[in-house]
């Protein structure tokens, strides 16, 4: 399976600045074996994409959905709209909009669903916090925001669902996640979708996210149970997301 090396730019960079990574990132020399996307905000995609001009790595996604196609939402954006912008894919569900946006379980299997008839590809995370690890709830936490997160869908309907698994504690604070406990939460997702989804359960990403750089992106993309990473604060600097990008295929 190709891995997923994919930015999240979070509330940074508008379109001057969104055009101007585009092309640095352009110049950088990419490995062919990954799949490299850029989550960016709703704003920024017309500069991004004519930046990119008729190359096709990076693909550009979104950070954020409504799950109504539309209506009266003030301030959202539709799925279909994602669409027209350019979205490939969608994160759904970061735990700074858990966390700081007030969303909620419901929403975000609201969203995943209508990203999925969409037919965008929702990245959808899942992670404890420092004090539900602590307490030994880590799997039961990580079983319970999936199923809930896949609770609106019958089937994948075709989509190739991800999931990033990142624990709220990992996330920009410099201390990642060991390898081998994320991979045992990668396990526990991956039960989870061979449940809902049988055979196509199997096949679905599940990459890893918390202050992900330079010096570990390979320890996690070469553990079989890890399908890739999602990257924030080491994505900023194009420059050294190229770099985040070779280290994770060094051959
Ligand atoms: C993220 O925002 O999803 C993320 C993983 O951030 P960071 O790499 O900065 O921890």
């Amino acid at each position: 399976m190709r891995k997923y090396i994919i930015a999240n730019w979070k509330m940074h960079y508008g379109p001057i600045k969104a055009g101007a990574w585009i092309r640095a990132f352009r110049r950088e020399r990419l490995p062919k074996d990954l799949d490299i996307g850029v989550a960016i905000p709703h704003i920024s995609f017309a500069a991004a994409r004519s930046s990119l001009g008729r190359a096709s790595v990076p693909w550009l996604g979104a950070q954020n959905v409504c799950w109504a196609e539309e209506g009266a939402y003030t301030g959202e954006t539709s799925p279909g709209m994602l669409q027209e912008l350019g979205s490939t894919f969608c994160i759904v569900g970061h735990s700074e909009r858990r966390l700081l946006l007030g969303e909620t379980d419901e929403m975000i299997s609201k969203k995943v669903a209508a990203l999925v008839h969409q037919k965008i590809q929702p990245i959808i995370c899942i992670g404890e916090t420092e004090v539900q690890r602590k307490k030994g709830e880590a799997s039961k936490i990580v079983r319970a925001q999936l199923t809930s997160a896949l609770s609106g869908l019958k089937s994948a309907q075709g989509v190739d669902i991800v999931i990033a698994y990142e624990p709220v504690w990992a996330i920009g604070s410099g201390k990642p996640c060991e390898p081998n406990d994320a991979r045992q939460m990668h396990e526990v997702a991956r039960d989870v979708l061979k449940k809902k989804f049988g055979k196509d359960g199997e096949t679905m990403r599940v990459i890893y996210g918390g202050s992900v750089d330079v010096r570990t992106v390979h320890e996690y993309v070469s553990t079989t149970a890890i399908d890739g990473v999602l990257v924030g604060g080491a994505s900023l600097d194009p420059r050294a997301f190229g770099l985040v990008c070779r280290a994770a295929s060094p051959a």
